[in-house]
């Protein structure tokens, strides 16, 4: 089983940076609004994720570890409209078959709290009391230290480090009512404040845009969030909803480095979409510039099938073409506002 673990974990835990998305991606999935991630060398030597979510009974610390145990999907239905983070439940008993993984927690009906420890190959997991407050805490230490080949085959601690940056940084753009701090060797690098989010399906009021444009600058930069117009447009009759930000032309940028897509709440770098913002920008951007953007788009979730791979930001539309002519001509609208 911990062979197939591991062979799951090449899938699951490209370096670092994946092991702080699936992690972060549990606590967003406990209704967790906040969440601490400590790193120390890059993820290498430890990354711990504590959240103040549901937690995790004591009695199910061991199966949360083991593989296919998930508490998320219960039929076949929900598979069909899966709106959790995670389903397949391979997380952690992947992470935990490369590392030395603690896992705590402690759930609101619980007394006390409980702790699971795992080591690589060796799944005797030991079950003790600890304290903890509500919520669990995840600590992965030495990743990959089973698996030479793996662990060979990381880069800098910087590198290493800029990824899981970015990977709490999409997850912060989606998810702005959550609290979150982030540190690398124990100094305080990030600290991304709440903000109150509007309902999805309504058109924010002015204070409410003007909230999400705080989180927005904290995470991406002021200039772009002075830059950028603010986009919204719904089709009642579908459920399709589109909001977020789009700089004009002349305030792209030249790298790609601000393209930020989310389709109900997951982060995608999805070919139908991107086409769809590129012909939005078509003939007014300059060829050394890049589309600039966050933008975020809600759909029911039996029209997207999100259960393509996971490592992949893919997902299949079943109505492809109404969704692509519809975000499409929502952002051309809205440039041609801020150019005109
Ligand atoms: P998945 O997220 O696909 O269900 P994981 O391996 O990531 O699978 O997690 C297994 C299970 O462990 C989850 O279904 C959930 O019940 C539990 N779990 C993991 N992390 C947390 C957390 N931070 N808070 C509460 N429960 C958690
Ligand atoms: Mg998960």
């Amino acid at each position: 089983a911990q062979l197939a673990n591991q062979i799951a974990a090449g899938e699951v835990v490209e370096r670092p940076a994946s092991v702080v998305k699936e992690l972060v991606e549990n606590s967003l999935d406990a209704g967790a609004t906040q969440i601490w991630i400590d790193i120390e060398k890059g993820g290498a030597r430890r990354i711990r994720i504590r959240d103040n979510g549901n937690g995790i009974a004591k009695d199910e610390l061991t199966l949360a570890l083991s593989r296919h145990a998930t508490s998320k999907i219960a039929t076949l239905d929900d598979l069909e409209a899966i709106i959790s983070l995670g389903f397949r439940g391979e997380a952690l008993a992947s992470i935990s078959s490369v590392s030395r993984l603690r896992l705590a927690s402690k759930p609101a009906e619980q007394a006390e709290g409980w702790q699971a420890w795992c080591e690589g190959r060796d799944m005797a997991v030991q079950i003790e009391p600890t304290a903890h407050p509500q919520g669990t805490t995840v600590d992965v230490q030495d990743l990959f230290f089973n698996t030479p080949a793996r662990r060979k085959f990381l880069r800098t601690e910087k590198t290493e480090f800029g990824h899981i940056d970015e990977v709490v940084r999409r997850i912060a753009l989606a998810r702005p009512a959550v609290e979150i701090q982030l540190t690398h060797n124990n100094q305080a690098l990030r600290h991304y404040r709440p903000v109150a989010v509007h309902d999805l399906a309504e058109e924010p009021t002015t204070e409410q845009q003007a909230a999400w444009a705080r989180r927005l600058e904290q995470i991406v930069g002021k200039r772009f969030g002075q830059e950028a117009g603010f986009v919204f447009n719904q089709q009642a009759a579908d459920d399709l909803m589109v909001f977020g930000w789009l700089a004009p032309p002349q305030a792209c940028r030249h790298q790609g480095d601000i393209q930020y897509m989310y389709v109900n709440g997951r982060m995608m770098k999805d070919k139908l979409l991107s086409h769809a913002i590129r012909q939005a920008y078509e003939g007014s951007l300059a060829d050394d510039r890049q589309p600039t953007y966050v933008l975020y788009l809600q759909l029911p979730a039996q029209q997207v099938d999100v259960n393509v791979h996971p490592a992949k930001h893919e997902v299949r539309f079943h109505q492809a073409r109404q969704v692509h002519d519809f975000v499409l001509s929502t952002l051309r609208d809205a440039l041609g506002q801020l150019q005109g």
